[in-house]
C-alpha cells in the first residue's frame, strides 16, 4: 500500500519568533525583514541559486476559536457544520471559493446521485436528514428537477446551480454555522502528533489561523487531513486515478425536437467517430436535460496527461492544463453535438468555474470501504448512513457502472463510522469523497448523497465527542446512530427503508 504521510514542520517553525532575533535592536531587525510588495515580509538579501526559499518567521493573527472546525463546504461540509452547529456547538464552514456546493456548483455537476437506491425493484430516498432539508429548499427556490432514471436502475436528480449556492446559504444561516469565504486553507500548526491545534488559511487579509476543538476535514482532497499527518492512499495507488471532467451546461435546444437525445447521443459518437469526423476522450457521454428542458448538462470530458494516466488534482501544473484541455474538449463536444437534432441552435451556457476533480487522497481510517462492500450490499454495526449508487469508474477513454444484483439485493450498503475517523490524529474527522474508502469502495460513495450522509454523521459525531470530552475515535456509535435517526436521517440497520422520493 502506497501510504504518503505529509508532516507540516515548516509551519511550526512560521509560528517562533527566531531567537536570534530577540537579542538585536529593532533598527537591525528592521533591516533584515521588510513588508513586501503584499504586505508581507521578505528576506531583503535572499540566496538566489537557492531551489528552495526561507519564510521568514511572522505573527499569523487568530481569526477565532471554534468547537468544530470544518474545512470545505462541498456536500460533505455542509451537513458536517450544519450537524454540529444542530447540536450547539460554534462551528466555523472554511470554503475558498464565494459559494457552498462544491463539485456540485464550482465544477457544474447540476445533478445528485446516491441519493436514492433501488430496493428489490423500487425507488427509494434512502439519503434523508439535512439533504433533505437542503433538498426542500432548493425545491422552494425552483430549482430542483423531478427524480430521473439512469441505466434503466437508479434515480438521479438534477438541480440549478443558484438554487443550490442560495439554499445551502440560507441552511447554514438557519443553523447559526459561522462561514469563511475565500480562505484556501494552507496547513496546520499541531498541538502535539496526534492534535491539531490551528487550521492556517489563506485570505485576502493575509494569513490567518482558526483554532478548534475538533476539526472535520471535507476538503475533497484530504489536505487538512494530509497537513496533521495522517495516512492516505492516492487514486489507484499505481500513478492514476478516476479521470476528471469539465462538465458544462448548454442552452437554447428545442425540447420536443431533442426528445429522449441522451438515448441517441452514444450511437451517434460511435457513427461520428467512424466516419473520422470527430473523436472522443471517452465513451459513455451523460447529456441529459435540465429542470427547463432548453438546458442540458453535458458530461462529456475526460482529462489526460500526456502519458495517458489521469490528470492530478493534487498538482497545480496539472491542474491548470486540464482546465484548458477541458474548455477545449468542451468545445469539440459542442461542435458534435449542435449536430443531434434538437441542438442545432444550443450555445454554451456555462463554463464552470473548476474542472472536475473525482478522486485524489483517500484518507485511511479505522475502515476502507471496498467495492466488494458496494456490490455485497454490506452492513456495519456502526453505520452512520446508507449508500445506493453503484461503482462509477471513470477509467482510461470510458466509464463503467457496476452495480448490485438488482431486484435481488436491496441495492444499497451500509457506511461504518470507522471510514470518517482517521488514523493517527485524535481531533480530526473527515467525510466525503475523502474518507476511508478503496479506490474501487470510492468510485461508489464519492457521489452527492453519500457525501451528505458522511458529513452529517461526522458533524454529529464531533458534536458528541465535545459533550463526552472525549476524541471522536471513543465515542458510542449507538450514541451517534440515535442521533442521526433522532434528525431524520436512515442509516440502514433495522430501520425501515424511507417510503417515497
Ligand atoms: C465531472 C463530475 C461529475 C460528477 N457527477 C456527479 C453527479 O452527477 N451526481 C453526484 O452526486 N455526484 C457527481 N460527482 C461527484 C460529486 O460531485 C463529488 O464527489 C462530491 O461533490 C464530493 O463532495 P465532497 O463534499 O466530498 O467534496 P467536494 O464537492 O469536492 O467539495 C470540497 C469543497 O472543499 C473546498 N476546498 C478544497 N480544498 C480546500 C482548501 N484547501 N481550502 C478551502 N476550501 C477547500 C472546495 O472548494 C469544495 O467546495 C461528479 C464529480 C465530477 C468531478
Amino acid at each position: 500500500m502506497d501510504r504518503r504521510v505529509f508532516k507540516t514542520v515548516g509551519l511550526v517553525a512560521i509560528l517562533r519568533f527566531p531567537p536570534y532575533l530577540a537579542c538585536q535592536p529593532l533598527a537591525a531587525i528592521a533591516k533584515i525583514f521588510r513588508p513586501g510588495h503584499d504586505g508581507r515580509h521578505s528576506i531583503r538579501e535572499p540566496n538566489l541559486s537557492s531551489k528552495t526559499i526561507e519564510e521568514p518567521a511572522r505573527q499569523i493573527p487568530l481569526y477565532g476559536e471554534y468547537e468544530v472546525a470544518v474545512l470545505g463546504g462541498g456536500p460533505a461540509g455542509i451537513a458536517a457544520a450544519v450537524a454540529a452547529a444542530r447540536a450547539a456547538r460554534r462551528t466555523l464552514l472554511i470554503e475558498r471559493y464565494g459559494f457552498l456546493g462544491g463539485m456540485g456548483t464550482a465544477a457544474g455537476v447540476t445533478n445528485f446521485c446516491g441519493l436514492h437506491a433501488n430496493v428489490h425493484g423500487e425507488m427509494h430516498r434512502v439519503v434523508q436528514g439535512v439533504a433533505s432539508d437542503l433538498l426542500a429548499r432548493i425545491d422552494r427556490l425552483g430549482g430542483l428537477n423531478a427524480p430521473h432514471l439512469v441505466l434503466g436502475k437508479i434515480f438521479a436528480q438534477a438541480y440549478d446551480t443558484p438554487a443550490y449556492k442560495i439554499a445551502a446559504d440560507d441552511l447554514l444561516a438557519a443553523h447559526k454555522v459561522d462561514i469563511l469565504f475565500h480562505a484556501l486553507g494552507a496547513g496546520v500548526v499541531m498541538q502535539d502528533d496526534r492534535r491539531i491545534n490551528v487550521l492556517m488559511v489563506e485570505t485576502k487579509a493575509g494569513r490567518q489561523a482558526v483554532r478548534a476543538g475538533i476539526f472535520i476535514d471535507c476538503s475533497g482532497d484530504g489536505d487538512l487531513a494530509a497537513w496533521a499527518g495522517a495516512p492516505f492512499e492516492v487514486g489507484d495507488n499505481n500513478g492514476s486515478m478516476l479521470y476528471p471532467s469539465m462538465m458544462f451546461r448548454l442552452n437554447g435546444i428545442d425540447p420536443e425536437r431533442a426528445g429522449e437525445a441522451w438515448r441517441s447521443i452514444p450511437a451517434l459518437m460511435e457513427k461520428a467517430e467512424a466516419a473520422g469526423t470527430h473523436r472522443f476522450p471517452r465513451k459513455a457521454a451523460i447529456v441529459r436535460p435540465q429542470r427547463h428542458g432548453i438546458e442540458w448538462r453535458v458530461n462529456f470530458t475526460q482529462l489526460a496527461r500526456e502519458d495517458g494516466t489521469a490528470v492530478n488534482g493534487l498538482e497545480p501544473d496539472d491542474l491548470t492544463r486540464g482546465e484548458i484541455d477541458g474548455r477545449h474538449q468542451a468545445i469539440q463536444a459542442f461542435e458534435f453535438l449542435r449536430t443531434v437534432p434538437g441542438f442545432e441552435n444550443s450555445y454554451i451556457v456555462d463554463l464552470p468555474p473548476q474542472l472536475g476533480i473525482r478522486e485524489t487522497r483517500r484518507v485511511v481510517g479505522g475502515y476502507m470501504l471496498s467495492g466488494d462492500d458496494v456490490l455485497g450490499c454490506a452492513s456495519f454495526e456502526d453505520s452512520i448512513g446508507v449508500n445506493g449508487w453503484p461503482m462509477e469508474q471513470h477509467v482510461a477513454g470510458n466509464v463503467i457502472f457496476k452495480f448490485p444484483p438488482i431486484p435481488e439485493s436491496r441495492g444499497f450498503n451500509e457506511l461504518p463510522y470507522r471510514m470518517l475517523v482517521p488514523e493517527g490524529v485524535d481531533n480530526l474527522l473527515m467525510a466525503g469523497r475523502c474518507a476511508s474508502m478503496t479506490h474501487d469502495g470510492q468510485s461508489a460513495a464519492r457521489v452527492s448523497g453519500a457525501c451528505f450522509a458522511m458529513g452529517e454523521a461526522a458533524g454529529a459525531a464531533a458534536a458528541l465527542a465535545l459533550s463526552g470530552n472525549t476524541i471522536p475515535r471513543d465515542i458510542a456509535p449507538e450514541k451517534l446512530q440515535q442521533a442521526l435517526q433522532h434528525h431524520g436521517a436512515f442509516i440502514g440497520r433495522d430501520q425501515s427503508v424511507p417510503a417515497g422520493l
